[in-house]
């Protein structure tokens, strides 16, 4: 018989970066049980079901597929969301959009918008933390707006709700105090695309054109319409694309605007604010 242990030991994954944490997630995940429960009891023996399904996932995870799709949910911030293939992973370096927004815009009550909410994690991660915010997320894609839905609902944060749009198109005549989003901004030449986790996120949600900024130019130049007097935009860009960010916010007519670095050093994201 197979225990925890040796199970954990003879999971193959040569191509992932982090293969044990991987072997740990599945493990834990078949038997339904958290990762210190492994540390715990390494040589009690999973049933031949829980074998079973542990070998299927390692399978999945050994063809590429990201652990958080086949466990169907990933942490952020502080909050668990379910996820699934329509949408983008949430990655810890968009915790950085989270903060600083949560830094530069006042704790009263505010309107907000999260533009491509994906699974609504930057919006649901604002909504726990500012009560009295009201946080709008939208996403153009159907099964992403039920998502962010499922995962609002399971939350229970009430101060969130998800909408069909394209970026603004469905937001006539509304303004908000501060306007996020992590747009795509992967240009479509990008060999990246074809390496890693990445191969199995919608294509909708990583790539913006020849220089990955179409999303970034069409999100800035419509802003200023749905912006209050003072209120913030707050951008997710790729690490070498800060300087046209900020010189597209200028350009527009902007103010204060700079650039944050993220975890690994990178200026990640852009803001700036709309004039008072
Ligand atoms: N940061 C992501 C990546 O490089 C891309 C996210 C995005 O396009 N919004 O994989």
């Amino acid at each position: 018989m197979a225990t925890i242990q040796s199970l954990l030991d003879s999971a193959d994954l040569p191509d992932s970066p982090t293969a044990q944490l991987d072997a740990e997630l599945l493990l834990a995940h078949a038997l339904g049980k958290s990762r210190s429960y492994l540390r715990t009891w390494p040589e009690r023996e999973p049933d031949a079901t829980q074998q079973a399904a542990f070998t299927a996932m390692l399978a999945r995870r050994r063809s590429g597929e990201p652990v958080a799709y086949i466990l169907g949910h990933q942490g952020f911030w502080s909050l668990e969301l379910e996820v699934a293939p329509h949408t983008l992973i949430p990655r810890p370096d968009t915790e950085l959009l989270v903060e600083t927004a949560l830094q530069l815009a006042p704790a009263t009550p505010l309107q907000v918008l999260d533009l491509g909410t994906g699974s609504g994690a930057i919006a649901l991660a604002l909504a726990s933390e500012r009560g009295g915010w009201k946080v709008t997320g939208v996403d153009r894609i159907a099964e992403a707006v039920e998502l962010a839905e499922r995962n609002r609902q399971r939350l229970g944060l009430s101060n969130a709700d998800f909408r069909l749009s394209s970026w603004f198109a469905s937001l006539a005549g509304e303004r908000f105090g501060l306007i996020v989003s992590n747009p795509p901004y992967i240009a479509a030449s990008d060999r990246h695309l074809g390496e890693g986790d990445v191969r199995f996120e919608p294509q909708s949600a990583l790539v913006a054109g020849a220089d990955g900024l179409d999303d970034i130019r069409q999100i800035v130049s419509q802003a200023p319409q749905h912006l209050q007097p003072g209120g913030w935009l707050l951008l997710e860009h790729g690490y070498d694309q800060a300087e046209a960010v900020r010189e597209l916010l200028r350009a527009a007519g902007f103010h204060m605007t700079e650039s944050r670095r993220d975890l690994g050093g990178h200026e990640r994201i852009s803001l700036g604010q709309w004039p008072a």
